[in-house]
């Protein structure tokens, strides 16, 4: 059998299709993987696969390795912490398993090494529902380290369910941030013919090289084509769809740019992203041992809903509308409501509680009806609070693994741009970025 390289022009034939396209060499042995002419990955099962023509050799007959020194070009590091866009499809069962080289993402996309010099390193390899605060440390820790080696911006590769959490966790943990950080995730694993993945990590890379943005972002699909991505800030994005590759939305802002790597385009479209600043780049981390709960409320809740949190450090808790808990007594099927709210006020003596919106857009107003008056006068924090719940949940545990005492004053001073003063018609469900 012919030896294909990483570069050849092949033609893949199955039972039903053939397809053509650049081989692509990959650790994995069941799979024949080839980039089609649309940029998409494709891996074909090896089982599947009749026949594989070389339609033309690739002159240069070279692995991109790793580290590519390309001279001139920036560096920049991609570290993989796992997620879709670090899987590949298991073939035998059909389910989407956390296997992955960090030299094979590099070989899948080689347009990278085109842009930057490219260091490309395994952190992790977890699915982000199962990431814990002490990850949030790691990730910073392995950050500051490129950075004080010389790169020039970081791409985080990272599944997308809680992503957002990272990156608000990443925004406020980097002090004095020096260089571009931004999380990339794909809803598709990179091996499958509608991934996502190369789109999302090309345009970060560029992005990362050709901005003067120093923050935590985002950059993912901004709509259903496939033609350019958002940045996204860290702080104020939410995955607001199960499976859509524009998944990631603006809360109460809008995205800062757009990317489009393949005509060479960045358009801004709000840049209240930090830029550089003087002073060292300095870690705050993330007290590991924090229990931080967060709790959605619902009609026909009890007390003993609430005070399961009384040992926790703090308690984040959607409320409804502009801020609203079940806390009034307006008839006899409604006594029990008195016991929520004595609830309450046992755990605002116990721990930090704070309110956060369930609508998801839009700000709470705890000034308007007499049972959120009553919830401020007991120490229920979140008025004029702005931030996701996500957001929320995670400046509460890094304020209190920092700053304790400070932490309720400091919840609602706008730290890193997470919270918006104003906010703009424009800046809800927006399709037309
Ligand atoms: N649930 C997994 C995660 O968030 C996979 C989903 C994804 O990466 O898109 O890591």
């Amino acid at each position: 059998m012919v030896k294909f390289t990483n570069g050849d022009s092949v033609e893949v034939t199955t039972k039903d299709k053939t397809f053509s396209g650049i081989y692509i060499e990959s650790n994995k042995k069941d799979v024949v993987t080839i980039k089609l002419s649309s940029g998409y990955n494709i891996g074909v099962n090896k089982k599947e696969v009749k026949k594989i023509k070389l339609v033309k050799k690739n002159k240069k007959e070279k692995t991109v390795k790793v580290l590519n020194v390309n001279k001139g070009l920036k560096k920049i590091s991609i570290l993989h912490t796992g997620g879709t866009v670090a899987s590949t499809v298991d073939y035998k069962t059909g389910a989407v398993s956390p296997r992955f080289d960090p030299e094979e993402i590099i070989n899948m996309f080689p347009e990278l090494n085109e842009i930057a010099t490219i260091n490309s390193r395994l952190i992790g390899n977890i699915w982000s529902q199962d990431i814990r605060f002490v990850h949030f440390n790691i990730l910073a820790r392995e950050i500051k380290k490129e950075i004080e080696s010389g790169a020039k911006g970081i791409i985080i590769t990272h599944g997308t369910d809680f992503l957002h959490y990272t990156s608000a966790a990443l925004s406020f943990a980097l002090k004095n941030l020096p260089v571009p950080v931004l999380l990339v995730g794909s809803q598709r694993s990179s091996d499958r013919g509608s991934s996502d993945a190369g789109m999302n990590l090309i345009n970060a890379v560029y992005f990362a090289v050709n901005s003067e943005m120093c923050d935590v972002g985002i950059c993912m699909h901004n709509n259903m084509n496939d033609d350019y991505c958002a940045i996204l800030p860290g702080l104020k994005t939410r995955k607001m769809h199960t499976s859509r590759r524009d998944a990631f939305k603006t809360i109460n802002t809008k995205p800062w740019a757009l990317v489009d790597y393949r005509k060479g385009e960045i358009k801004y479209v709000d840049k209240s992203f930090n830029k550089k600043v003087n002073g060292k780049l300095e870690l705050n981390l993330f007290n590991e041992k924090l229990k931080i709960g967060l709790l959605k409320s619902t009609i026909n809740m009890d007390a003993k809903q609430f005070l399961f949190f009384k040992n926790y450090d703090g308690l984040v808790i959607e409320a409804s509308g502009i801020g609203n808990l079940p806390t009034s007594v307006l008839d006899r099927y409604t006594k029990d409501h008195k016991k929520i709210f004595n609830a309450l006020k046992i755990l605002t003596k116990k721990t930090v509680v704070v309110l956060a919106a369930q609508t998801i857009f839009g700000r709470l107003n705890m000034n308007v009806y007499s049972n959120q008056r009553e919830m401020q006068e007991i120490g229920v924090l979140g008025h004029l609070n702005d931030m996701t719940p996500e957001t929320t949940f995670v400046k509460l545990s890094w304020l209190l693994s920092n700053y304790k005492k400070d932490a309720k004053d400091l919840l609602f001073e706008n730290l890193k741009g997470e919270i918006n003063e104003r906010l703009m018609s424009d800046e809800f469900l927006d399709e037309s970025f």
